[in-house]
C-alpha cells in the first residue's frame, strides 16, 4: 500500500511541486473500502493546478472520473507524513486548495442526479480488475440485477453539522472543486438559497448544493456528527434553509452497517442466521433501489427501511457473513422476492394479505415456526415471544379515542370501554376482527396489523408505542383494568429473525432458513444486467 520513497526523491518532488504555482492535492485512485479500517496512510500526489486544468474545467456531472485525473498526473507518489487528524484540533484542519472554477452554475441548472455521478465507482475497471467469482456465486445461478451504489438518507433536515475527514477529502459543489482534511463545520446559508457555509479552520466557503464529499485517498470513512460512514456523502438542500445528508456507497459496504443492527451482534457460532439476515437485507435493498431509481435516495437509515449505523455498527460476524454470501439474493420465478423480515413471529408467520391487505404473494405465506419438540424456534425471545400489557380503563379508552383513525377503528371510538371480544382469527392465529364495545353500547371493529396502531402500549419509560403484535391470545377486563396477552413482535411477514437464530443453533444452514421463511424461493447470485 505504502510506497517507500527515498528522501532525495521526496525533496526533489517537493521542490518541483513548490516551484509550480498553487499546488493542488489530487488523490490517488480509491482503495477498495471492503478491507477498510486498516489504518494505513493513504498515498497522495501533488499536481500543479495548471496540469490539472489542462483536462478542462470540471463541474458536477463531468464524465472525467477522479481516478482518471489521478492517472493523468505524471508526478511521483509521496507519502503523507502527517498522521490522520484524530485530535479534533483545528490547527490540523485545512482547505487544501480553493480550486474555484471560473464559471458559475445556477443551482436550478444542476441536474440533481448528476451529483451522484461524482462518486467514482470502486468497481471502475480502470481502478481495479474485475473480482474473481466467489465460491458461492458459482453455486447459485445468476439473476440479472441493476447494480449501482445505494443511496441512504442518514441525516434529515438539519441546520448544522460537523464533518471530520481523517484523510484528504474531496469536495464537489456547483462551481467548486476543492479538498480539505480535518474538521469542517457546516451551517445553513440563510442568505444564499440551496447553499451551506462550510468553515475549515476559521476559513469560510459557500458551497452550493448538492455538494458531494468523499475521502478519495484510502479507506478512511467520513464522520458526520460523530458517526462514521464509508463511501461518499452528498449534502442536499431541504426547505427553509435546512439540509440533509445522503450516504452513497456500494451495497455490500452498506450491509456491514445494517446486519449487526438488524439481527444483533452475534457470535460466530450463529453465522448461518447472520448469513440469512445478510441475504434478506441485500434482497430488500435491491428491491428498494429498483423502486426508487428516479428518486433522490433509496432508503432511510431507520426502522422504516433497515436500521443503518455506518462504520460504528460494523461487527466481525456480520462482516464475515456478508463476505461469505457476497451478491447472494432470494428469488422466486426469476424475480427477487420482497424480503420482509421481523423480530419474532410468536409461533407462526403471516400471509402478507392478512397483514397489509392486497394480493397474496406465493412466497410470503403462513409458516409454522415449530421445532421437532413442538416448541416455536423463537420461543427464546423472552418478552418479544410472550407478552402481557395492562392499562387502566380510562388510559386505554383515551388511547382508542386518540388513535382510532390510525388503527382503522370503525366507527371512531367514543366514550369508555365496556368489553373487548376477539371475533375472528386468520389461519396464522393473528386477530382478523376485534370488536370493542363502548359504554354507550356502540360496537367498534378493527383487525389485521392495524390493530397494533390502535391498541398502543406504554413502555417502561412511559412512552406510547404500538402493540408488539396482532397475535393477541387473550383479553381480560377486571376491576377497571384491561389485560391483553399475546405472542410475537413485528408484522409477522417473511423471516422470523429470532427463529432464524435458533434454527441456526439447531444446525440449519442459511439456505434452509431462508427457504422455510420464503417458501418456494431460491438463492441466486445478483449479476449486473447492463
Ligand atoms: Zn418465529
Amino acid at each position: 500500500m505504502i510506497k517507500k520513497v527515498s528522501i532525495p526523491l521526496v525533496l526533489c518532488v517537493l521542490i518541483l511541486a513548490l516551484s509550480c504555482s498553487r499546488p493542488v492535492l489530487v488523490p490517488s485512485p480509491r482503495a477498495d473500502n471492503a478491507s477498510g479500517g486498516s489504518g494505513e496512510e493513504p498515498d497522495i500526489q501533488w499536481l500543479a493546478e495548471d496540469d490539472e486544468a489542462s483536462g478542462g474545467e470540471e463541474l458536477p456531472g463531468s464524465k472525467k472520473s477522479h481516478d482518471a485525473q489521478a492517472a493523468d498526473g505524471k508526478k511521483s507518489d509521496i507519502k503523507d507524513g502527517k498522521k490522520a487528524d484524530d485530535s479534533g484540533e483545528d490547527n490540523e484542519s485545512r482547505w487544501e486548495d480553493a480550486g474555484v472554477a471560473g464559471r458559475t452554475v445556477r443551482t436550478r441548472d444542476v441536474d440533481f442526479a448528476r451529483a451522484f455521478e461524482e462518486f467514482p465507482s470502486p468497481r471502475d475497471p480502470v481502478a481495479a480488475p474485475a473480482p474473481l467469482p466467489s465460491a458461492s456465486s458459482l453455486r447459485y445461478p445468476p439473476l440479472g440485477a441493476r447494480k449501482r451504489p445505494v443511496r441512504i438518507m442518514v441525516r434529515r433536515n438539519v441546520k448544522e453539522a460537523t464533518i471530520h475527514a481523517p484523510a484528504a477529502s474531496d469536495v464537489r459543489a456547483p462551481g467548486v472543486r476543492t479538498t480539505f482534511r480535518g474538521r469542517m463545520q457546516i451551517e445553513a446559508d440563510l442568505i444564499g438559497q440551496d447553499a451551506v457555509i462550510a468553515t475549515v479552520n476559521r476559513e469560510k466557503k459557500e458551497l452550493r448544493l448538492p455538494c458531494t464529499l468523499f475521502v478519495s485517498s484510502g479507506s478512511h470513512p467520513l464522520d458526520v456528527n460523530g458517526s462514521a460512514y464509508r463511501g461518499a456523502m452528498v449534502i442536499v438542500s431541504e426547505s427553509r434553509g435546512a439540509f440533509s445528508f445522503i450516504n452513497i456507497l456500494p451495497v455490500e459496504e452498506y450491509l456491514r452497517g445494517v446486519v449487526p443492527l438488524e439481527i444483533g451482534n452475534l457470535p460466530e457460532s450463529d453465522i448461518e442466521a447472520v448469513k440469512a439476515q445478510a441475504i434478506a437485507a441485500r434482497t430488500y435493498s435491491y428491491g428498494k433501489m429498483a423502486a426508487n431509481e428516479n428518486n433522490p435516495f433509496d432508503m432511510l437509515s431507520t426502522v422504516s427501511d433497515q436500521v443503518y449505523g455506518g462504520v460504528t455498527a460494523e461487527a466481525a460476524t456480520a462482516d464475515a457473513a456478508i463476505l461469505l454470501t457476497k451478491d447472494l439474493i432470494i428469488a422466486y420465478n426469476d424475480d427477487m422476492v420482497r424480503a420482509y423480515y421481523h423480530s419474532t413471529c410468536g409461533g407462526s408467520t403471516a400471509n402478507i394479505e392478512d397483514v397489509w391487505g392486497g394480493a397474496p404473494v406465493p412466497y410470503l405465506r403462513t409458516q409454522s415456526d415449530m421445532n421437532a419438540q413442538g416448541k416455536p424456534f423463537c420461543s427464546g425471545a423472552g418478552q418479544s415471544f410472550a407478552w402481557t400489557e395492562t392499562w387502566a380503563e380510562n388510559q386505554l379508552s383515551g388511547i382508542l379515542r386518540r388513535y382510532s383513525s390510525e388503527g382503522g377503528l370503525d366507527p371512531p371510538f367514543k366514550g369508555g370501554i365496556k368489553k373487548i371480544d376477539i371475533r375472528e382469527r386468520f389461519e396464522c392465529g393473528r386477530v382478523k376482527t376485534l370488536a370493542i364495545t363502548s359504554t354507550s353500547g356502540q360496537e367498534h371493529t378493527a383487525g389485521g396489523d392495524k390493530l397494533r396502531f390502535v391498541l398502543r402500549r406504554y413502555t417502561q419509560t412511559r412512552q406510547i408505542q404500538i402493540l408488539r403484535s396482532s397475535n393477541i391470545r387473550s383479553v381480560e377486563i377486571k376491576n377497571n383494568e384491561i389485560k391483553i396477552t399475546g405472542n410475537g413482535h413485528g408484522h409477522g411477514i417473511g423471516m422470523c429473525q429470532v427463529g432464524a437464530i435458533w434454527r441456526a443453533r439447531s444446525g440449519q444452514n442459511f439456505e434452509q432458513i431462508l427457504r422455510t421463511y420464503y417458501s418456494g424461493a431460491l438463492i441466486r447470485t445478483a449479476k449486473p444486467d447492463r
